[in-house]
């Protein structure tokens, strides 16, 4: 069994996080150092995916629903358009191998597709 990860953590209460939306397989937090005026992570509770190229291999079925979940977050907060980033690798940028989606939202508009 591998160690928790940050958001394993988060989810058991061990460490402070802000949840801002749950379901039975998945949840959602806001991000510490946030990118966009929303910016919040959804991330399946299971920690058995590393990266979201495995979570399509082992279980498309919950990859939909935390596609799912970003679309509830930003109805709720930006009138529903959003950006899904996952970042793959860590030559990519990836720093927790624990798969989540960025879901950026509101006042995107100066922001370059790729920084
Ligand atoms: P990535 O670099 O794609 O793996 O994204 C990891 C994200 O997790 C970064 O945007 C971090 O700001 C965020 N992060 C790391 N630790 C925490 C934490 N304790 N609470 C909320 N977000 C975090």
């Amino acid at each position: 069994m591998s160690e928790p990860t940050v958001f394993t953590r988060i989810l058991n209460g061990e460490i402070p996080g802000d949840i801002v939306a749950e379901t039975d397989r998945v949840f959602a937090i806001t991000d510490i150092n946030p990118q966009a005026r929303v910016h919040v992570l959804v991330i399946p509770k299971t920690q058995e995916y590393r990266d979201v190229a495995e979570l399509a291999a082992g279980d498309p079925t919950l990859l939909a629903e935390l596609v799912e979940v970003a679309k509830s977050v930003a109805a709720d907060t930006a009138g529903g358009e959003f950006r899904l980033i996952f970042n793959t690798g860590a030559g990519a940028g990836q720093t927790v191998f624990h798969v989540h989606a960025h879901v950026l939202a509101g006042d995107l508009e100066e922001k370059s597709l790729i920084d």
